[in-house]
């Protein structure tokens, strides 16, 4: 939602980023069922995103796919509080105008995309309360209780840890798994401590982190990461939307999609595999078996099944020690005006930390207040009965604004690091975990696949989710022509399935968030009518001829630094043939001698 709740997700998350511009979308992978050969049952562990798009995607591929859910509704960390009036979301609340698979999937379902709700009066003035003062933002300089150095005394707290990753030496998001890139798996505080700042500074810079709890224990190269998505986002014209109605519509109906309904209040306990097949096992005792199986779900609810044979040590590792960062969601109800000369939103050094006023009616006035707490201000909230809890959130947001008691109701607590299902918001990586675990997390053990917003590359949040659902699935289809006798090599089709949300590729259809295809091979690159490319890839004078598409599908960036398309390959050698060959009769070029 929000744009301050964007700045939330943006400056806390920093949504994802930009996706695939060489592969291709295909009507008949779409349209028509490939058919599977002898193994062909799979069970999708989780109903959020990442899992309902990776059942979407088999079923288009022709597998027969069931999706257990524990809880009594899908979409996971994507929640729409329905029951509250203005409909606001407690989790998943902003679309970026790059997040190729989420619109496509959702003009896909026949949903609309709309603007995402910016707080009233708009960010540049929200003004921060510190030490028990308003202080519009441009007050904050020369602020006497403002201890930063000179050089960077204007930049607001919470703007502070990404101030600091200015010189961000990855060029683009996917880098952070590279070898290189290890040395800045430390703490953020190393690079704070080297601007000189006192223990008061240091505890507004972190007031507010969504990535770890201390800044001792936030990885730099994490944050590296998501600066990086960050700046990528911003390269893509189009503002921030939402779904509407309501995000939860799009994995609602994501899931009334599928040919079987997802099997909710579905609690898995434990996954057996073996050479011939999995039987998975949910708590009221029923066993479902099939050919491969799909954890969509997040590390922290991972922990606490039971896999045989066991995993590695070190994925296992990685499961039971990437611990999530903590939120707290407190939605309000307003009636009127609580907030006099001063803004409703506010950044606060309090331990309910933003208030966001939004105009969920579209009457323009304020409606609604999110308040958004992280770190150990959710953890205080978090261990409070209910009753004491809201009456403290209360009293300190009265304590901030007297006038508002009469003027508000507290609507929902939504206490993401409580959720025994996600007990977090995202992975809070600590220095030197992405080092340790970056690349052990993914890998498929046997027929158990691993899938959830936390196993992407190249995107993080909702995209990232949807990312991972295509990783998931082109490496079952792999997999699967490997257990299949009768199949030599994998169907050239089923290597698009991670292309099919940026690119369409007959003649006529309209470009997504890459170019439409059709002719390209053989013709400069920048050449299709009516897509908006890059400056970098105007200037590239490149003809797409078959050693280029090699280069290109492997790592784009290298090919043309400064291209939107961030995409890291990961075909073999005789899959990139097959990938190119396909696009090419696909698109009805000819082929270049
Ligand atoms: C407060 C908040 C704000 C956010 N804001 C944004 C934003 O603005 N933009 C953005 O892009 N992203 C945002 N995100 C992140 C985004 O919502 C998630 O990254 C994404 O929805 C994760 O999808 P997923 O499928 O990977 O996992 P999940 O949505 O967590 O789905 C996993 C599912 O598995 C189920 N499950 C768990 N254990 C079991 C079990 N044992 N058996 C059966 N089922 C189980 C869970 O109930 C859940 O439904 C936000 C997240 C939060 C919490």
């Amino acid at each position: 939602m929000l744009i301050n709740l964007i700045s939330s997700w943006r400056l806390a998350a920093l949504t994802a980023t930009l996706v695939f511009i060489g592969g291709c979308s295909d009507k008949k992978l779409e349209n028509q069922e490939a058919t599977p050969t002898a193994a062909e049952a799979v069970i999708v562990i989780g109903a959020g995103l990442s899992g309902l798009n990776s059942a979407l995607l088999l079923e288009e591929q022709g597998y027969k796919v069931t999706v257990l859910e524990a809880k009594n509704r899908v979409g996971g960390r994507i929640y729409t509080l329905d029951d509250v009036p203005g409909r606001p979301e407690a989790g998943g609340n902003t679309i970026s105008a790059n997040y190729a698979r989420i619109i496509d999937r959702a003009n896909k379902l026949g949903l609309t995309l709309t603007p995402a709700p910016d707080v009233v009066g708009g960010m540049r003035t929200m003004q921060l309360y510190i030490d028990g003062q308003f202080l519009d933002p441009q007050a904050w300089a020369t602020f006497s209780g403002n201890t930063f150095p000179d050089p960077i005394k204007r930049v607001p707290p919470g703007s502070m840890i990404f101030a600091a990753l200015r010189g961000n030496p990855l060029q683009q998001p996917s880098d952070w798994l590279q070898d290189e890139y290890q040395k800045y798996d430390v703490a953020i505080a190393t690079v704070l401590d080297g601007m000189r700042l006192d223990e008061r500074s240091k505890q507004l810079v972190n007031q507010t982190n969504s990535y770890g709890d201390t800044l001792d224990s936030t990885s730099l190269l994490a944050l590296y990461r998501t600066a990086a998505s960050y700046a990528k986002a911003g390269d893509i014209q189009g503002g921030l939307s939402a779904i509407a109605g309501g995000n939860q519509r799009l994995p609602e109906a994501m899931a009334a999609k599928l040919k079987r309904p997802v099997l909710l209040e579905k609690f898995v306990s434990s996954i057996a595999l073996s050479d011939a097949g999995v039987v998975v096992t949910t708590s009221d005792g029923t066993k479902y078996e099939a050919d491969y199986v799909i954890s969509s779900i997040p590390l922290t609810a991972l922990r606490k099944i039971n896999i045989t044979p066991a995993l590695p040590p070190l994925q296992q590792r990685a499961i039971n020690e990437i611990d999530y960062s903590k939120t707290l969601i407190v939605q309000l109800t307003v009636t009127g005006d609580y907030w006099g000369e001063q803004t409703p939103s506010l950044w606060t050094d309090t331990k309910i930390e933003r208030i966001f006023a939004t105009s969920l009616d579209d009457s323009g006035k304020v409606t609604n207040l999110t308040f958004w707490l992280t770190g150990a201000n959710a953890e205080h909230f978090s261990g409070m009965q209910n009753e004491a809890r809201d009456k403290a959130l209360l009293d300190t947001f009265y304590a901030i604004y007297p006038k508002a008691e009469g003027l508000v109701t507290l609507q929902k607590v939504v206490d993401w690091s409580s959720d025994p299902l996600i007990l977090g918001t995202w992975p809070a990586y600590k220095p030197g975990q992405i080092t340790e675990f970056g690349n052990a997390i993914a890998p498929p053990h046997g027929r158990l696949h691993f899938a959830g917003e936390h196993t992407a590359l190249s995107n993080t949040g909702m995209e990232g989710a949807m990312e991972s659902s295509e990783r998931v699935v082109s490496e079952i289809l792999r997999n699967n022509s490997k257990h299949t006798v009768a199949t030599a090599a994998i169907d050239p089709k089923s290597l698009f399935v991670t292309c099919m949300a940026c690119h369409s590729l007959n003649e006529g259809e309209p470009h997504k968030l890459g170019p439409n295809l059709y002719g390209f091979f053989g013709q400069p690159a920048a050449s299709r009518e009516g897509f908006n490319y890059s400056p970098a890839l105007k200037g590239a004078s490149i003809v797409w001829d078959k050693p280029i598409l090699r280069e290109w599908l492997k790592t784009p960036e290298k090919v043309v630094p400064g291209t939107r398309m961030i995409y890291r390959g990961s075909l073999t050698e005789p899959e990139l043939e097959q990938l190119i060959d396909y696009l090419i009769t696909q698109t009805s070029s000819k082929v270049n001698p």
